[in-house]
């Protein structure tokens, strides 16, 4: 079966689904939507063979596992698990500004990259597989995540859960511009920094210890933090009581960047060693939160391997590249599971008014995923 012919000849069908799922506007905020495109998208699972399990949620969308043809697959422990979201960082009623449109080689509209396509190719792949009765190599699990672009504790925690089972995990996050993989992702950390001094008369400063003066010394040392591509921003600060006051406290919230996991480690050393300039001063460091990033590894390198022989056979040359920003991919190769990522479509405008996919783009990698998800 060539399934580039294949679903050249229902690119139709592929738009359709695709404009159904952007009308429903579902911004990661608005329970209710999201819902709403929830429901469609477990409707859509059940129709191409599915067994579908939605998980209840109280603050977020509702959640969705779904287990391709479980009857079909004998004993498999081997175990695929596919990660996608349905919301988008669009409120609802952008589509009057920023409708659903085709334009030459392009389809506009608010999240039809980011990432309601990829719901749309793991739909179009397996309803080839049920209707072909093709029999993949392994147990095909899907999760899709409904506040990826928050993030959320209990998407997080079902993410690890499934993760753990599969021997391999593919993320349907839109391709690098130019259609490369991304194989690796920058990992995040927030750190919160709390000084204490001493308050003091504003007009006798000496008497105290002024927890502004100490974090001003911190930050102008986070410098040093910054090396090879690890980056550090401080995004907020805060501090002190009155003008005539000696600042009593300050803080500070930093967003750090890094490739490894050993520059993270490198980095909350150095912090969590900072020495205070002001004798008596004090410093306090809390890891807010963070995201793993997506390093290459071995297996997630021999992984890649393995699908660009698989493009290959479709006449497709797959290329890897890396990205700063993270994704669901990142929470499942933190724990060491081979992860492809950036799998969706090339196209552009990730965020921004001119989000779009390139159409070719979107059949081709529907052809690459069913390939995928048969073969692997
Ligand atoms: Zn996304």
């Amino acid at each position: 079966m060539d399934f580039r012919l294949y679903f050249r000849s229902r690119q139709g069908e592929l738009v359709h689904l695709l404009k159904q799922l952007v009308t429903l506007e579902s911004p990661t905020q608005d329970k209710k939507a999201v819902d709403a495109c929830v429901a469609f998208a477990a409707r859509e699972f059940k129709k191409v063979g599915c067994k579908v399990t939605v998980l209840p949620q109280k603050d977020v969308g509702d959640l969705i596992v779904a287990e391709f043809a479980p009857g079909r697959v004998k004993d498999a422990d081997d175990e695929i698990l596919l990660l996608t979201h349905v919301d988008t960082v669009w409120p609802v009623g952008k589509i009057v500004q920023m409708p659903f449109f085709v334009q030459g080689n392009k389809l506009y509209g608010p999240g039809v990259l980011d990432m309601k396509a990829g719901l749309v190719m793991l739909l179009a792949a397996l309803r080839a597989l049920h209707g072909l009765n093709a029999k993949p190599q392994k147990k095909i699990t899907v999760f899709v995540n409904s506040a990826e672009e928050t993030g959320s504790d209990a998407a997080t925690e079902m993410i690890r859960k499934l993760a753990r089972r599969a021997s391999l995990v593919l993320c349907l996050e839109p391709a690098l511009p130019g259609g490369a993989l991304k194989l690796e992702r920058k990992g995040r950390l927030v750190v919160r920094m709390d000084v204490k001094g001493r308050s003091a008369h504003g007009g006798t400063p000496e008497k105290g210890v002024s927890a502004i003066e100490e974090m001003v010394a911190q930050i102008a040392k986070l410098k040093r933090l910054r090396a090879g591509e690890t980056t550090v921003n401080v995004g907020l600060v805060g501090g002190g009581e009155k003008a005539n006051v000696v600042a009593e406290s300050a803080w500070a919230v930093l967003d750090v960047r890094f490739w490894r996991t050993a520059d993270r480690d490198r980095v909350l050393k150095i912090l969590r060693e900072s020495v205070p300039v002001l004798r008596g001063a004090r410093i306090k460091i809390t890891v807010e939160s963070q995201t793993p990033p997506l390093e290459k590894t071995k297996a997630s390198e021999k992984l890649f391997v393995r699908a660009q022989e698989i493009a290959a056979g479709l006449g497709l040359s797959l290329k890897g590249g890396k990205t700063g920003g993270g994704s669901d991919a990142s929470i499942a190769a933190g724990l060491g599971i081979p992860t492809l990522d950036g799998l969706g479509p090339d196209g552009d405008g990730l965020h921004a008014g001119h989000e779009h996919l390139l159409l070719p783009s979107l059949v081709e990698r529907t052809a690459l995923l069913t390939e995928l998800l048969k073969s692997l």
